[in-house]
């Protein structure tokens, strides 16, 4: 809970402004605001770093305990400029006490989507034995973890549902009716078919993958939107990146993209081996990627701010705005060549590249490396 002034700071927009944050809330956001305030420490920017809001991925893997999908959440988080962490059904009811208790060592915001599957992600079918979906540990799991637990998660692939096609969603469904909370499904490999989980998604269910290059990809032969998707999405379902080792396709984002599909949150399905030995990395490079296809800095940096915010009820984040916690991305985006590649090996050459230079929690800073050797942000 740290008092911070940051001083000309650029906003996509062109404009440059301070912000001030006082016990871990944004105080006043606006040109020269800063020289009517005092603060412990002050950062100045000299109107060449960018802000925003402080960026949110809503789709890691950041249970440190996972004997699969271990992370860190400082390393998903904080030290890749990212403030806000939601990890995506790495736990189930068994493990989210454990997952929570970790959590409090964490300078990033942590949030979880609990698995449907009480053993969460131990194995990599955790749906396939129906048994390991119990509602009653579930909905305890749930009102014990108000306020972190933000979704429940169901992935709905071959290998990880076996047999059970549709089943453990159809439950998933009856049981978020009594919590109200979203629900994020993972899409892949086929059964269950992407048209029979698609049409029971209601309004503010999240598709995650949605650029996955597998059978179960959001579009038909010919590049269209699959029927089933544009019924959802007129409905309301939303679509995330969840990048990941095996989900995104450069052709099916591209292809999307084209006939104006596109995504509402970026995220990365980030976990430490994806993160040290890419595809994914981290956030920014995710982020680059869309760069890459022609999406603008704002319609980016919304995808992980405010839109991510605002479509997981994620209450104080996603804005920079009076009142708002005071969780701040400082960056820059940099002319440079740069090759890129999806999760099928398929290659792009980009010319522009988000770079985190530091994460603000609560008023509390952390460079990142770059923000340390190439930046050299004093904090
Ligand atoms: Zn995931």
């Amino acid at each position: 809970m740290n008092d911070l002034i940051i001083k000309q700071a650029k906003l996509l927009n062109g404009e440059i402004v301070d912000v001030v944050v006082k016990v871990g809330k944004i105080q006043a956001v606006g040109p020269s605001v800063g020289d009517s305030y005092q603060a412990e420490r002050e950062i100045n920017l000299a109107g060449k770093l960018f802000i925003s809001a402080g960026w949110i991925d809503a789709h890691t893997h950041c249970y440190p305990a996972s004997p699969i999908y271990y992370d860190e959440p400082d390393l998903a988080g904080a030290a890749s400029g990212v403030t806000t962490v939601v990890d995506a059904g790495s736990v189930g009811a068994d493990d989210i006490d454990h997952f929570h208790e970790l959590t409090q060592q964490a300078k990033t915001n942590v949030y979880s989507y609990l698995n449907i599957s009480k053993i969460g992600i131990i194995a990599q079918n955790e749906l396939s034995d129906m048994a390991n979906i119990d509602n009653d540990c579930l909905q305890k799991a749930v009102k014990r973890h108000e306020g972190f637990v933000v979704g429940l998660k169901a992935r709905m692939s071959k290998s990880v549902v076996g047999e059970n096609g549709l089943k453990p969603l159809l439950r998933a469904k009856e049981m978020q009716k009594e919590n109200g909370l979203p629900l994020m499904v993972h899409i892949g490999n086929n059964p269950p078919n992407l048209d029979d989980i698609a049409d029971v998604l209601d309004k503010g269910d999240i598709i995650t993958h949605c650029f996955n290059g597998k059978p179960n990809r959001i579009l038909d032969q010919d590049g269209n939107l699959k029927p089933s998707i544009q019924r959802a999405l007129a409905r309301g379902v939303i679509l995330d990146v969840g990048h990941g080792g095996e989900s995104f396709s450069f052709n099916v984002a591209e292809q999307a993209m084209k006939i104006g599909t596109y995504p509402d949150i970026i995220s990365s399905d980030i976990y430490h081996r994806n993160r040290i030995n890419g595809p994914v990395y981290s956030l920014a490079a995710v982020m680059t990627k869309f760069l890459c296809m022609g999406f603008t800095p704002t319609q980016i940096v919304n995808c992980v701010t405010n839109k991510a915010a605002d479509l997981l009820h994620l209450d104080g984040k996603g804005h920079l705005t009076v009142g708002a916690d005071g969780d701040i991305t400082i960056f820059d985006i940099k002319d440079e060549h740069i090759e890129l590649s999806d999760a099928e090996g398929q290659v792009r050459f980009g010319t522009q590249r988000f770079i985190p230079v530091a994460a603000i929690v609560a008023g509390e800073s952390i460079a990142t490396k770059e923000g340390e050797s190439d930046y050299a942000i004093h904090l």
